[in-house]
């Protein structure tokens, strides 16, 4: 293990900016065991967390789980059927929304430590080698798909999170990485996320093409959330970062590798039929 110790601080305020917050743990521990994080410290944060969804104006707290979600009536459809879609029940029993959000990329190169892009290196093992899951949006320099269904689910929602720090849109929760800089989102060490608000659409879906019917990453997740005239549209599992489509005629500027070109074809027929199932 890459960590040495547990600690279950009585409050957010013990945490430092070398914290390592543990929540459902169902992500970040594999992680810790593979070393692919490496930390002093893990901080139990989970019972720190706000917990469960405040109706009107719709608040989530981020130690909510994927199951609380699924089963809840308050929060609009997109962002239950993405939750259901996700995982395992075991794995959505523990895994809290704030962890899936900032869960890691499923590439295995990264997952088996090559020295890649997103590790600092100066290659992307997956545009030259195996890529069948990976990003048709900015794919250059790093071709990950951004695993996690509900944020594009959240991000058609318009949902706004709230740290221990700041207030941002979702989407700047979110970075592509740069030379300079390898991360995919814009947390700072030991920031937490507390919470998020969205907006209670007219109507809202979220479709997911998947290997398997269940225990399957999205191949493509499209969410699209109605509010009056205007439909906003964001796609799971086609870019490094979950991805917002300003239209469907957005995926004609798709870039896909070889192996993802199918990707284009799928995202295509979800789109139209997200648009249709909220008209
Ligand atoms: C086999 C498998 C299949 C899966 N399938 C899917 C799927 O189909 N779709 C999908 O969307 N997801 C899927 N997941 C991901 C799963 O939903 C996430 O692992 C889970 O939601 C993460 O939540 P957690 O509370 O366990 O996070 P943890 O593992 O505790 O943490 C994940 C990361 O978030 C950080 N963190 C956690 N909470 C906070 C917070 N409040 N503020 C700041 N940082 C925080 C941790 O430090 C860590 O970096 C799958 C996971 C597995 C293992
Ligand atoms: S897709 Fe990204 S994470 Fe995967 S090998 Fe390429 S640079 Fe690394």
């Amino acid at each position: 293990m890459s960590a040495r110790t547990l600690s279950r601080p009585a409050s957010l305020e013990a945490l430092d900016e070398t914290a390592v917050p543990l929540a459902g743990g169902t992500d970040l521990v594999p992680l810790v065991r593979d070393g692919l994080v490496e930390a002093e410290t893990l901080v139990d944060v989970r019972s720190l967390l706000p917990r469960g969804v405040e109706p009107g104006g719709i608040g989530i707290g981020a130690g909510t789980t994927l199951a609380d979600l699924e089963r809840s009536g308050e929060v609009p459809d997109a962002l239950r059927e993405a939750c259901r879609l996700a995982a395992s029940p075991q794995l959505r029993a523990m895994g809290t929304i704030g962890g899936n959000l900032l869960q890691a990329t499923r590439c295995w190169y990264w997952r088996l430590a090559f020295p890649c892009y997103l590790h600092g290196g100066d290659r992307c093992h997956a545009r030259e080698g195996e890529h069948r899951e990976h990003a048709i949006f900015a794919v250059e320099p790093c071709a990950s798909a951004h695993p996690s269904d509900p944020a594009a689910a959240l991000l058609a929602l318009g949902a706004v999170v709230e740290t221990t720090r700041r207030r941002l849109p979702l989407a700047e929760l979110y970075r592509l990485p740069t030379e300079d800089d390898r991360r995919l989102t814009t947390l700072a060490g030991g920031e937490l996320i507390l919470r998020l608000r969205l907006e209670e659409p007219d109507a809202s879906v979220y479709l997911k093409a998947m290997d398997r019917q269940r225990w399957s990453f999205p191949l493509v997740g499209v969410a699209a959330a109605r509010y009056g005239e205007e439909t906003r549209l964001a796609l799971a599992g086609v870019a490094p970062i979950p991805w917002a489509l300003g239209s469907p005629a957005d995926l004609d500027a798709a870039t896909p590798l070889p192996g993802t070109a199918y990707k284009v074809d799928i995202a295509r027929a979800l789109v139209g039929r997200a648009l249709a199932a909220v008209r």
